[in-house]
């Protein structure tokens, strides 16, 4: 990694910190058991949306034990509006029913075991022990790969488990778990996409992507 791309990174880390200091899951759960629930049907939809369906869904079951014993079609009746739904619904059908047959109702504490779990990918397990364990994991999504690859602190476009690595070697741990979050937010603000507002960014005269598009 060069120096350039290690000052670049320094002075990133410094403007997210600044920007985003009190960036924080919106996700409205209760329960450790409810927060996972709520990260695994996040996926391709806003934590809006899913906070309006788990409001229904925890209602009616909000531990492991209940939702394991659910029926089916009712799950997917309750989080029909999160989208692919039949998917999502077997999801947290099955991993309510491994938590309660093989973990006791406990939520494992590693990336390893966590990722056993139906439904639950490296991202899903990284978000889920960095918001309840505190632990540096880096949870590497579509805009995470993006903002990395445009600034240069990552070569490999669409590979997250490569991506997280990089990111780990540049940015401090005691960073890590905030990286994910802010690095959404920014590319959700700024680095949008298809259409980023490079002219505003702070980072443009040393942004890969600006640079190869702009000379
Ligand atoms: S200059 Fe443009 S592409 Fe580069 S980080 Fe900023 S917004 Fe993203």
């Amino acid at each position: 990694m060069s120096n350039e791309i290690k000052k670049l990174a320094a002075k990133f880390q410094k403007y997210l910190r600044e920007e985003y200091s009190d960036i924080k899951t919106i996700l409205k759960f209760r329960s450790q058991f409810q927060l996972l629930v709520s990260i695994v049907l996040s996926a391709q939809t806003t934590d809006e949306n899913v906070n309006k369906a788990t409001k229904g869904l925890f209602k009616e079951y909000p531990n492991a034990k209940l939702l394991s014993e659910a029926n089916l079609k009712d799950i997917e009746r309750l989080v029909f509006s999160t989208g692919f739904y039949k998917v999502k619904s077997k999801n947290i059908h099955s991993l309510s029913k491994d938590l309660v047959n093989k973990y006791n109702s406990r939520i494992p504490k590693t990336i390893e075991e966590l990722i056993k779990l139906p439904g639950v990918g490296r991202k899903t397990a990284s978000v889920f022990l960095a918001e309840t364990f505190d632990q540096p994991t880096i949870a590497v999504d579509t805009h995470v790969l993006r903002v990395s690859h445009r600034l240069g602190f990552s070569t490999k476009r669409h590979d997250p488990i490569q991506t997280e690595k990089e990111l780990k070697l540049l940015f401090p741990k005691t960073f890590w778990r905030y990286l994910s979050m802010s690095f959404v937010q920014f590319g959700r603000d700024i680095c949008n996409a298809k259409k980023p507002l490079c002219n505003v960014c702070q980072f443009n005269n040393s942004c890969k992507y600006y640079l190869s598009v702009n000379t």
